[in-house]
């Protein structure tokens, strides 16, 4: 078990390829969760969808070792990543709660290549996450929108309250080619059209592309969230091939 304060003082090592990131800035980002900015020298960038490996080393030499997708994409040695605390967690307290502005952590990757969208992509894209699972699907709308792609876009992003959304300004400022939905599993607020509840098939059929425009479809979330919603759109019609899912484990 890692400590809080073992891993403040862990200095890092560079071993075989993993580099060094600094902290550049954090941001709040809900209230248990917030993005961290990283200057990684030797990085060379990430398409978007993909991952990196996060690895904290205490002082007695205990290392525990996460993945956390990355939000930005492109080629550049900057690396956004924004984690949830789990409070029970040995990692992401620590990533969430005492990383500041200078500090350094190891980071290899990139990592993944199914889980990915490229630029060179036309069909129309349908994002589906649930809680931190926007990361990487905020890393493919950061991506579509610097290319000046027209694919079309698509989001439904399932929180369980407003203020659990993450990176909301962004997502609210209108953008060319992306549509965005929002799903409230436990209080919407007052007026939305939508009751409060976990994603359904119904909330697909409605907001979703339709399986018949062979979108290609991106789920990410924890484990139950995903599982559940690839099965509704394997029962719309949506070829399982081109329904790719991200899993962040827990039940
Ligand atoms: C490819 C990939 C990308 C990921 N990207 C992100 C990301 O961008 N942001 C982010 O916040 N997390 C992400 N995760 C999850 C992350 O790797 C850690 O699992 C998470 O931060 C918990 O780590 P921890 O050390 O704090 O908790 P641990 O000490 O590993 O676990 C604590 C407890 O929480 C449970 N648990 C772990 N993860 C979850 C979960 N997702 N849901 C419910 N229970 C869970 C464990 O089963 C355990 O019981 C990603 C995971 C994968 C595989």
């Amino acid at each position: 078990m890692v400590t809080e304060r073992e891993t403040r003082d862990a200095p890092p090592h560079r071993i075989g390829l993993w580099h060094v990131g600094v902290v550049v800035s954090t941001a709040v980002e809900t209230p248990t969760a917030r993005s961290i900015v990283l200057d990684v020298p030797g990085w060379g960038g990430n398409i978007a969808g993909q991952h990196a490996d996060v690895r904290l080393t205490a002082p007695n030499g205990y290392q525990a070792v996460r993945s956390y997708s990355i939000a930005s994409a492109g080629p550049s040695d900057r690396v956004q990543l924004a984690v949830d605390r789990f409070p029970t967690g040995e990692v992401s307290p620590y990533l969430v709660d005492d990383l500041l502005p200078g500090d350094e952590i190891e980071l290899r990757g990139p990592l993944g290549g199914w889980f990915v969208w490229k630029p060179t992509q036309t069909e129309p894209v349908q994002l589906i996450g649930g809680g931190s699972g926007i990361v990487p699907l905020m890393a493919m709308i950061r991506s579509h929108a610097a290319s000046g792609s027209t694919a079309p876009f698509r989001l439904l992003y399932s929180v369980r309250t407003p203020d659990d959304a993450f990176f909301r300004s962004e997502l609210e400022t209108p953008t060319a080619h992306l549509e965005v939905t929002w799903a409230y599993t436990r209080h919407a607020p007052d007026g939305w059209p939508r009751q409060a509840g976990r994603i359904a098939r119904a909330d697909l059929s409605a907001s979703a592309f339709a399986a018949s425009l062979s979108p290609a479809v991106f789920v990410c979330g924890p484990t139950g969230f995903v599982e559940t919603v690839a099965n509704h759109l394997v029962a719309l019609g949506h070829d399982p091939e081109r329904v790719k899912t991200e899993r962040f484990g827990g039940a």
